[in-house]
Parts: structure tokens; C-alpha cells; sequence
């Protein structure tokens, strides 16, 4: 019989919850004389803690103990042989011969799915860093149902450090699955992670709306974002402008929302890389003020504990603040889940969580991006291995980390046999597809990697010139006359370029209002290849000039090309984490006609209708040295035969 894990919340089906519901429903009241009572004798579980817990460990022995199993435990596995540098592959094949269960805590992202794929034992994990924590969720569910009948239609807003919190993770995706509104109330700098809203997004067809609400204001200490996700997907891909209508479709949705419960969440302290910025103040809290609101009579408090001062003593004696509740729910919920672990049923597999899979291949050391992934530190009880997601923006290839579920994208892509590499393109999609197929798919971070490997640059088709330097620079005036006609208050336009050539495109655009109007303009970077492959606002270069504040401001968004507008979507998204601008205009250089969202650029440079596989290539002088301005385009493999092969053998100019 194949053994059944659960390392994260898409591990189970909507059904297999509500049939673990229906059993701790039986379980509630610990009737020790009840038939479950004895339905794990002779089982033992162990619990392998590298993290503290009180909750999770304690509940889940008293849960075995309840079934008439037992537990062995390591509450601190930092002085288990771990401290002798002992693997964890090594930690879960042996300890996996001493139990029928296995609970893991880890500090690294992904360690748990390691520790599985070693263990003969299911596997169960009990919170792996940031990542995920999914038997939490299910006390979450369980409570929230038990107190309000239905999770379908709830709405409910989830407050705290959102980009740490595990709990939050698995319970988002869990609420989306059960047609839950999810609002969003983030400590600044701690918004929900990309990786996260993506997979929200891509599976499970939530579209977050960055909304400010003034009305939430009055209650919890200056929000920086919510989040809205109605029944409306990809709203905000429809939107290049904040204009008056959507302003007033948010402002009208959040007063009539009806909160049924706050998700509290306390700073995880312990997983800051770096100080946030914000200062303690804007953490958002519930208290007083909260209690005598009356829009939130009915919304129960909600929080995985520990708490540290984010929920107020004063919420425990009012009938909504039920987390003592949800903590207790903790034992027949866990026992639940281990009589469905180690019941038969539960060895019919649920869908498979990754479809296309790539591993690196011997030799390769391109490695997950997250700093924290186990596949950083346990090379040796982990392999690359990565989810191929559906092509994005235009020019890279996507990955998901099979441990940790963070998303990244390669720019350069190689053919192992042939030892060539060429920069990625959706027009490549079916070629790397089939060398994906036969296990000769390579991927870079860097040309120099590659080199160091061994690969050569692939030949590229013969290039057309599309536009030369004068053609250029009188694109850029252009854009830049129609960009002060319509600006009607200068002091507030900041210029805001993605990164790389849309942000030197962008300080070109701000050089000419800075001659027709004779004074100066702000500029900002944003670079969609952040830490962790995430978006981020780059701060400016000259750490004297502070960093312009984008709120009420009219921002002009600039890019190079625009091809499917997924990059703009995203640059927008991260715009309005931060801030909610009076407007945003965007600009490009070419436009590619080939839109996969609604995205319309206010400025174009110049319509170039072109095919998926040809690639469309800005050269400017910042970047590429002694090369003139120009605009070209070509094609990676040879236009009339769309055989690898022939694109081994064509033979002019090599991209670099
Ligand atoms: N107990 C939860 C966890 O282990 C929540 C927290 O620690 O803040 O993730």
C-alpha cells in the first residue's frame, strides 16, 4: 500500500477534509469508551521537533495517546545527532523504522517533503519555515465551520506578517478552495509573497485587488494593503489606470462586505532577514476599538497562537474572540487526521501536485532562489528538481521548487547533448518542451555559468533592423511631449521605469521633461527579478535622495516591449502594495500586438505586430557598450524549419 503523507494542504481533496471533519466531529467530545478510542493501538508516532511548539506537538501526542497509540518524541531536534551533521534523509529513514508516523517541525522551507520522499512512514508536516503549516489549517477550517455552519461566501480578513506566516499560506489556499473572499491586511513589508498570490491566481482562479480602506482604518492601525478577491478574476489585468470607476467599485465593495472573521497573526520574528522599515506602530492589532465596532459584531478572532501584543487580553472575555477554542479543536482534529492517515483509505492518491517536472542534470548548479529552501542546505537529502509552469511574461522560462513551491524564473535555457545555450523565449516554448521530454533541458542563472560548464551560444537567425538611433530618440521625444500634454500636475508625475532598459528608457523620458519644463523629475526602478524572484522597488542610487512616495502621485510606468502584459500586471500589483497612486500611465517603447491581457499602453514608441517565436531586442547604449541605439528583431531558430536541429546548424550572428 503507498504510503500517504500530508507536507502541504493541496495534499488532500476538498473531500478528503470534509471527511476528516466528519470524523473529528465524532471525536469532539474525547469519549474515551468511543470505538475510535482504540483504533490506533499499537501504533507509535514520532514527533521530531527543530523548531519550538506547544500546540502542534502537545496535540498531536495527546491526539495519538486518545487513539490508544502512543509517542516517542524529540521536542528539540538541534540536539538530536542533527547537531553532529547528521542528514535529515539519514534522521527520516532511521526514525521512520522506529514509528508508524512521523510529525516534523523544520526551520527550512521544503524540509518536510525532503524528510518524506526518505521515510516508509507517512509523513505528516507540522510546519517547514514560511512555507506551509496544513494541519493548522485544518483546525482553522474546522473552527471557522463549527462557528459559522458554512465556509462558502464567508469573508475572511487576514491580518498580520503574511509574508513569513505558514499558517497563512495554507490557509489562503485552503479558503479559495472552499469559496471563502479573502481580505488581506498586511504589516507593512510583509505582504503575501508572489509565489503565493500566483498560485492563487493560476489555481485557484483568485485575482487580489489592492484596495485601501479607509473604513478598516478605524479599526486597525494603518493597513498599507488589502486585498480584495471577488468573484470578478483578473480584475486588476484590465486596469493600466487607477481611474474614477474603480475607485469607486472598491469603495462601495468594502462597506457592504460582511466580515465573518479576522485571522490575527503574530511578526515572525524569527524569520526576518533583515529589519523591516516600518516601525512597530503600523503592525496591525486588535483590541478595544476593534470590539466596539459595530460592522464587526459578528466577526470572530481568529489567531494560531502564540500571540505577542497584536491581539489585546480584552479580546479572550468577548464571545467573538474563540482562538482558546480553535487551539482545542487542535486534539480531535489531529486524531481525525491520523486515523484517515493510517486508515486504507487514504491511500487513493489526490490529484499529482506538479505536472511537468525538470531536475537539473548531474553537473548543474542552478539552485531554487529562496534563501531558505532546503535544496540550499541539504544538498545531499534533496535533487533540483523544479515544476515547468505555463510561459509568462516573454522572456523567461518559469519555475516552481518542488520543495519549497517558491517561483522563479531562468533566462537562459541549454540543450545538454549539444552543449549550446540560448537566452529563453515563449517562441521556444515546444523545443524546450521536447528537451525537457528527453531529459536534456539545462537552465542557467548566469552566460557565465554556462560558459563554465562547457556550452557554447546558440546561432541565431539573421536580424532586421526595426529602429535605428534617430528613429529611437524621436520615439522617446514623442512619448515624452504626449506625456507632458496630458499631465495636469507636474509636481506630482514620478517616472517609474521596470527594469532593465525600461528603467534607462525612463530616465531618458524624465531628461526630456526635464528640458521642456527646466526643472527636475523623479525617477524609480522597479526589477522583476528581485531576491527571491520576486518584484521589487529598487531604492534610489544616490542613498541621499529619498525614495519617492508614490501615493497620490501620477505615476507613468515605462517598460521597453510589451508583448503579453503579465509584466505590467505585475509591476502594477507591486505598485499598489505600497501605495495607491491618483493615476498610472504606462509607456513603451514597442508595442507587440500580442496581448494575453487586456493591457493598453497610453504611449507607444512604435506597433510592431510580430510572430510568438521571433524575439524583439531594444539595444541601447546603457547597456549594450559600443553599440548604437537600435531596435531589431530575429529569430532563435530558423524561421521555415522549426527542428532543434536546423536551429543548431543556422548560422549568422550569435546573441550574446
Ligand atoms: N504556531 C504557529 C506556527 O508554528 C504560528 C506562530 O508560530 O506564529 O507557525
Amino acid at each position: 500500500m503507498r504510503k500517504r503523507d500530508l507536507v502541504s494542504i493541496a495534499d488532500l481533496t476538498d473531500r478528503e477534509i470534509e471527511e476528516i471533519f466528519q470524523l473529528a466531529d465524532a471525536m469532539v467530545d474525547l469519549n474515551p469508551i468511543a470505538s475510535h478510542a482504540k483504533s490506533c493501538a499499537g501504533k507509535i508516532m514520532a514527533t521530531l521537533f527543530y523548531e519550538p511548539s506547544t500546540r502542534t506537538r502537545l496535540s498531536f501526542e495527546s491526539a495519538m495517546q486518545r487513539l490508544g497509540g502512543s509517542a516517542i518524541s524529540c521536542p528539540d531536534m538541534r540536539s538530536s545527532s542533527a547537531a553532529k551533521g547528521e542528514s535529515i534523509a539519514d534522521t527520516a529513514r532511521v526514525v521512520s523504522s522506529y514509528a508508524d508516523v512521523l510529525v516534523i517541525r523544520h526551520y527550512w522551507d521544503g524540509a518536510v517533503q525532503a524528510m518524506a520522499e526518505f521515510a516508509d512512514v507517512p509523513v505528516v508536516n507540522a510546519g517547514d519555515g514560511s512555507h506551509e503549516h496544513p494541519t493548522q489549517t485544518l483546525c482553522d477550517l474546522y473552527t471557522l465551520k463549527k462557528e459559522k455552519g458554512n465556509l462558502k461566501g464567508l469573508t475572511v480578513v487576514i491580518c498580520g506578517d503574511l509574508k513569513h506566516g505558514r499558517t497563512v499560506h495554507s490557509l489562503v489556499y485552503a479558503l479559495a478552495r472552499f469559496g471563502v473572499h479573502v481580505v488581506t491586511l498586511a504589516a507593512n513589508g510583509m505582504e503575501l509573497p508572489e509565489y503565493v498570490i500566483e498560485k492563487l491566481q493560476n489555481e485557484h482562479h483568485y485575482s487580489p485587488l489592492p484596495l485601501v480602506s479607509r473604513d478598516l482604518q478605524a479599526v486597525v492601525e494603518q493597513p498599507d494593503a488589502i486585498y480584495l478577491t471577488p468573484n470578478r478574476p483578473h480584475q486588476l489585468a484590465l486596469f493600466t489606470r487607477v481611474d474614477e470607476e474603480l475607485q469607486d467599485d472598491l469603495s462601495k465593495m468594502a462597506p457592504g462586505l460582511k466580515f465573518d472573521a479576522f485571522y490575527v497573526t503574530r511578526k515572525q520574528k524569527e524569520r526576518l532577514r533583515e529589519p523591516v522599515a516600518e516601525g512597530e506602530a503600523s503592525y496591525p492589532r486588535i483590541g478595544d476599538r476593534f470590539l466596539k465596532e459595530k460592522r464587526f459584531k459578528d466577526a470572530v478572532v481568529m489567531h494560531p497562537l502564540p500571540r505577542v501584543d497584536e491581539l489585546s487580553p480584552a479580546v479572550d472575555k468577548d464571545r467573538r474572540g474563540i482562538y482558546f477554542k480553535q487551539a482545542a479543536y487542535g486534539v480531535p482534529v489531529r486524531m481525525a487526521l491520523l486515523s484517515f492517515l493510517m486508515n486504507d483509505s487514504a491511500s487513493s492518491h489526490p490529484a499529482k501536485k506538479y505536472l511537468t517536472v525538470y531536475r537539473g542534470p548531474e553537473g548543474a548548479i542552478s539552485a531554487c532562489a529562496n534563501a531558505n529552501c532546503v535544496t540550499r542546505t541539504e544538498p545531499t537529502s534533496t535533487d533540483l528538481r523544479f515544476e515547468v509552469l505555463p510561459p509568462g511574461s516573454s522572456e523567461t522560462l518559469n519555475l516552481r521548487c518542488f520543495y519549497c513551491d517558491h517561483r522563479f524564473k531562468v533566462q537562459l535555457v541549454g540543450h545538454v547533448r549539444s552543449k549550446r545555450y540560448c537566452p529563453y523565449d515563449r517562441g521556444l516554448k515546444e523545443i524546450v518542451d521536447g528537451w525537457l521530454r528527453e531529459g536534456d533541458l539545462i537552465v542557467f542563472d548566469t552566460i557565465k555559468q554556462a560558459e563554465e560548464l562547457g556550452y557554447e551560444p546558440y546561432r541565431t537567425g539573421p536580424q532586421r533592423n526595426l529602429m535605428d538611433e534617430a528613429e529611437l530618440r524621436a520615439a522617446v521625444k514623442r512619448i515624452s511631449e504626449s506625456i507632458g500634454r496630458e499631465t495636469e500636475d507636474r509636481d506630482s508625475l514620478v517616472i517609474v521605469g521596470i527594469r532593465t532598459k525600461g528603467a534607462f528608457l525612463a530616465r531618458r523620458i524624465a531628461r526630456e521633461l526635464e528640458k521642456q519644463w527646466q526643472r527636475r523629475f523623479e525617477t524609480r526602478e522597479i526589477e522583476m527579478y528581485g531576491s527571491g524572484g520576486q518584484p521589487e522597488m529598487v531604492l534610489p542610487e544616490d542613498p541621499k535622495l529619498p525614495a519617492p512616495d508614490l501615493h497620490d502621485r501620477e505615476v507613468i510606468l515605462v517598460d521597453d516591449v510589451i508583448h503579453t502584459g503579465r509584466t505590467v500586471r505585475a509591476a502594477l500589483s507591486l505598485i499598489f502594495q505600497s501605495a495607491r497612486p491618483r493615476s498610472v500611465r504606462l509607456a513603451v517603447l514597442i508595442d507587440r500586438g500580442l496581448r494575453e491581457l487586456p493591457v493598453k499602453p497610453d504611449y507607444v514608441g512604435k506597433h510592431i505586430p510580430s510572430a510568438d517565436r521571433e524575439r524583439v531586442r531594444v539595444k541601447l547604449r546603457e547597456v549594450e557598450q559600443n553599440e548604437r541605439d537600435k531596435v531589431v528583431v530575429y529569430s532563435i531558430i530558423n524561421a521555415d524549419d522549426s527542428n532543434q536541429r536546423s536551429a543548431l546548424s543556422s548560422n549568422s550572428e550569435a546573441d550574446s
